[in-house]
């Protein structure tokens, strides 16, 4: 049988290996899924409701053991694995209060003997490949919500991330979701393309620009419902009237908590020409102040870089900034091993001939761009393919409101960053991604709306 090794990136020691699938399995699973799907959306809707309840009690119970797996197998400071599982608790407590507002039959239309009813029905066997970065919340994002409406889920986690998927689909399987109703497979790309030659009703990704096109591609000609929760090169705009040192403490957060790993990571900084200096001055000492290394310590803010490649990314992007004339701030190379290190890195005088501001750093690197309006600042901040998230720091709220309405992303933050709510629409605009998770619509997602029209004769 096949095996995946499984590496503690901050160590490059070998952590297990773990039997991995191959095309046969995957195929096996996703039938036997489909064979157990309709008794699964039979059940009352409070059964469900009873096993993400006990699975939500196995996660508080297991919290600490859950967050150290993470952290071995991501490199993650310990600190942000215990507050992703912490924050998991009020997003699963969100989908288990609202389905049944969701889901409920609607009554449309009632008059003279004619009846409209809109059904939800769930979509069937639905398929999620997901990332490593935040495998609790991107992975229970698709998972909860799925199982809730009714289908049966084939989880692909990402191969960085496979002890918590396991761990996942041990606690879902505990709390009463039965086997065959979600399973969990092991393995890198191959893998997750074999589940794409199933038959399945939908694909559900979180990863990267490349490999969502390379799946939307594949997958085209099928008809399933595709959602694809991609990058993004998420710009901020400071204005004159912001604090400097208060807004450069928060994005100097936002920038690079999870040691930049972050799909809404702060990526672009604009700062209004009147306080630039002011605002880089005070990133600097921000940055300056986080302690890298082991990520097992409670002080630890720089973990390792989960992926080798992305070593590269960095020092490509940190290269070509500084041949196009940037000015490095702190940081700039990689910090030594063993494991994947880089030390989080700060330039100022950029511009957007650089990569460091047209494609995803995804690790702890800053660019901070002086510019002399809002004007520019919105025309900078929506010079990019990518749209997920933007945001703005000034204490005006009209001005706040008239700068984000003009910018073309998914989310918008004023005076805050880097945040995520189960109440609101997750979602990317351009090459961050088609369709979305949270709130009612991420619940609906999993469904498919059915039209009853009924005649009393
Ligand atoms: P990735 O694209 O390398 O991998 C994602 C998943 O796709 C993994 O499970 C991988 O095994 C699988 N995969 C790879 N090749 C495949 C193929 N040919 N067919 C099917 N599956 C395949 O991305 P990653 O490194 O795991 O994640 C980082 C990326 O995810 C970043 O770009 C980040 O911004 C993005 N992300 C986005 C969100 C969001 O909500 N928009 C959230 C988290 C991460």
């Amino acid at each position: 049988m096949n095996h995946l090794s499984i590496y503690n990136p901050a160590t490059g020691e070998k952590i297990a290996d773990v039997p991995a699938d191959d095309a046969a399995s995957v195929a096996a699973k996703t039938a036997r899924a489909r064979a157990a799907q309709p008794a699964w959306a039979a059940r009352p809707l409070s059964e469900r409701q009873a096993c993400i309840e006990r699975f939500r009690a196995g996660v508080v119970r297991d919290l600490e053991s859950l967050a150290q797996t993470m952290t071995r197998e991501t490199g993650k400071p310990i600190k942000m694995s215990r507050n992703e599982l912490n924050g998991l608790l009020p997003r699963l407590d969100f989908f288990v209060g609202m389905v049944d507002t969701v889901t409920a039959p609607e009554t449309v239309y009632d008059e003279g003997g004619m009846k409209e009813r809109i059904e939800h029905m769930p979509l069937g066997v639905v398929g999620n490949i997901s990332a490593w970065n935040y495998p609790w919340f991107v992975g229970c994002n698709v998972i909860v919500p799925a199982l809730l409406t009714g289908n049966a889920v084939v989880y692909k986690p990402s191969e960085y991330a496979t002890l918590t998927g396991l761990e996942i689909a041990r606690l879902l399987h505990e709390a009463g979701v039965p086997p065959h109703v979600f399973t969990a497979l092991v393995g890198g790309g191959p893998v997750g393309a074999a589940l794409l030659e199933q038959k399945i009703e939908g694909l559900f990704f979180t990863g990267s620009y490349a490999t969502g096109a390379r799946i939307a591609q594949t997958v085209g000609s099928r008809f399933m419902k595709l959602q694809l929760e991609l990058g993004g090169k998420d710009p901020t705009y400071v204005c004159d009237d912001a604090d400097p040192k208060a807004a450069a403490e928060s994005l100097a957060d936002g920038a690079m908590y999870n040691t930049g790993q972050s799909c809404c990571s702060v990526e672009r900084i604009y700062v209004h020409e009147k306080i630039h200096d002011a605002f880089v001055a005070a990133f600097v000492e921000t940055v300056k102040g986080f302690k890298a290394g082991d990520p097992m310590q409670d002080d630890t803010y720089i973990g390792a870089i989960t992926r080798a490649p992305q070593l590269d990314v960095l020092e490509a992007q940190v290269a070509d900034a500084k041949a196009k004339g940037a000015t490095l701030l702190t940081g700039g190379q990689r910090l030594p091993g063993p494991g994947n290190w880089y030390a989080p890195t700060v330039f100022s005088d950029v511009n957007h001939q650089m990569e460091l501001m047209k494609e995803e750093s995804f690790g702890p690197l800053i660019g901070i761009q002086k510019v002399a309006s809002d004007d520019e600042a919105v025309q900078l901040m929506n010079d990019s393919r990518y749209g997920l998230t933007a945001g703005v720091y000034t204490p005006d709220a009209a001005r706040a409101q008239k700068v984000l309405s003009r910018i073309n992303a998914g989310s918008l933050y004023w005076n805050c960053c880097d945040r995520v709510s189960p109440r609101l629409p997750w979602s990317g605009f351009g090459d961050s991604g088609v369709g979305l998770t949270l709130s009612t619509y991420g619940i609906e997602a999993f469904t498919r709306p059915r039209a009853w029209h009924l005649r009393a004769a």
